[in-house]
């Protein structure tokens, strides 16, 4: 690497900028023209990398900015699992589209902040006007609902579980669950996502809060056994407050039946909180809208837009049914802040973030540039493509193990059945050859582990599934 000393004390924004367009610029044919040939990672020594910094990073001096994106570039280009590459199968991770990078690099430029909305009026508003959109996908009432951006569906799933101690346990707030001589309990499938268990930790009703109910063959919630434990926790003098619905399960694209979870919930005055973190898609296409009927009548929902739109991380969504909670829950006064001016809405006193990014800024952007029809239509060819990944893996003896009619596909093999292979050394030789990225994934513990092929990149096509079952047929021989 060649750095150039910087001689600029203060180096000027213009200059910055002029030299970071210029850089990428050049670099972006790079990506566009070559990622799709090259490979879609690259095998790292660990250590490597940070022996290369320490090496050419003394931190004492400055270094011009242009030659410090460079190096940058550099590192990022050949150390990342690429996303945007066409035979990335990988978890959730979108390929980006420009609106989504220029959205973020005004972001960056302009640095708003949106704990309060008089510091930001434009970027509240913006940010508002596409939650608006949002939660009329959803059939929320948005003169009653409240939504915000998060950093992803982790601090969402956080947002509800708070929300919900807070309604049922009067005393959460102020002297804690110490005080509250009932343990509370929270269910949510053996499918569900895994955030909900450091949520229990940090919140602190603990890992052993959350009741995994058990699933069918088709990885949803087993209604039965969600009102079996619910009746022997409240037989224990256990105090159940909250069931999470996942509409898309992380592993395998499943659906819990939300409109049985709801009936479950209004007869027993638990909190609704469906995870919808990735299967929210479903409600952007006509024909998959079924699968969240009932979403309307939920508590509260979490949504990634950074899992269904083509955007760079980290965008997520809460959506909840009525701001009182969020008040009861994030209200505070803080003595250096002016108070909120009349009919707008302080985030900081309303959500688990202070200062705030702009997140919506690349969801606005990207939904203005293609309607929620180019998004629908990015999504549905994402879908054919994925069915074509089925057929072609029929074909070739493999046998389909999730029944989801997303773009997620879990399949097995007589030879990994057999132990002959296992999933996890398949993934991990593909990632090294770099050809293409897949995953393994356990979706039940009495099996072996199976291979997870996730079409999340619009640019994904037929000649890339067909070469994702070859790769993978060949290393089986
Ligand atoms: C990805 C995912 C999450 C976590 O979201 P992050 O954006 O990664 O924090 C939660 N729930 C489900 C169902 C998910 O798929």
């Amino acid at each position: 690497m060649r750095m150039v000393p910087n001689d600029v004390r203060t180096p000027s924004l213009r200059a910055g900028i002029e030299a970071l367009v210029g850089h990428l610029a050049a670099s972006l044919g790079r990506i566009e023209d070559q990622l799709d040939s090259d490979r879609v990672s690259r095998p790292v020594e660990p250590g490597s990398l940070s022996a290369y910094l320490a090496r050419n990073y003394d931190l004492e001096h400055g270094h011009a900015i242009g030659s410090l994106a460079c190096d940058v570039f550099d590192m990022l280009y050949s150390g990342i699992v690429h996303p945007n590459h066409r035979c990335h199968f990988g978890l959730f991770v979108p390929g980006v589209q420009a609106a989504g990078v220029v959205a973020d690099t005004l972001t960056a430029l302009l640095n708003p902040q949106l704990g309060a909305w008089w510091y930001s009026p434009a970027a509240c508003e913006i940010e508002t006007f596409v939650l608006n959109a949002f939660l009329e996908k959803l059939g929320f009432d948005a003169g009653e609902a409240f939504a915000h951006f998060t950093s992803g569906g982790s601090e969402a799933n956080a947002t509800a579980v708070v929300l919900a101690l807070t309604r049922h346990f009067p005393n959460y707030g102020t002297t804690g669950l110490a005080v509250s001589e009932k343990c509370p309990v929270l269910y949510a499938s053996e499918q569900a996502h895994d955030s909900f268990v450091k949520i229990a930790h940090m919140t602190g009703i603990g890992r052993r809060a959350v009741r995994r109910v058990r699933t069918d063959s088709a990885f949803r919630m087993d209604v039965d056994d969600l009102r079996q434990q619910y009746e022997q926790d409240k037989k224990n003098g256990a105090s159940p407050f909250l069931v999470v619905g996942t509409a898309g399960t992380t592993a395998g694209g499943a659906f819990d039946p939300l409109p049985l979870l709801l009936d479950f919930t209004q007869e027993t005055g638990l909190w609704m909180h469906v995870d919808a973190a990735w299967g929210g898609l479903a409600l952007l296409l006509d024909e998959f809208r079924p699968l969240l009927s009932s979403i309307d009548k939920a508590d509260s929902v979490t949504w990634d837009a950074h899992k269904i739109f083509p955007v760079p991380m980290g965008a997520g969504m809460f959506f909840a049914r009525s701001q009182a909670d969020a008040v009861r829950a994030f209200g505070v006064e803080a003595g250096y802040l002016p108070d909120p001016q009349q009919g707008t809405v302080d985030l900081y006193g309303h959500s688990i973030q202070w200062s705030r990014r702009f997140i919506g800024l690349k969801v606005f952007l990207t939904l203005a540039e293609l309607g929620w029809k180019g998004i629908a239509s990015l999504l549905r060819q994402q879908t054919s493509v994925a069915q074509r990944l089925r057929e072609e893996l029929l074909h070739a003896g493999f046998s389909i193990v999730n029944q989801s009619p997303l773009p997620l596909v879990c399949f097995t093999h007589p030879r990994i059945e057999s132990g002959a292979h296992s999933a996890d050394s398949i993934g991990a030789e593909l990632a090294s050859q770099g050809r293409v990225w897949l995953s393994a994934v356990s979706l039940s513990p009495n099996r072996p582990k199976a291979l997870r092929a996730c079409i999340t990149n619009h640019r994904t096509n037929e000649e890339d599934v067909k070469l994702l079952a070859s790769e993978v047929t060949r290393l089986l021989r």
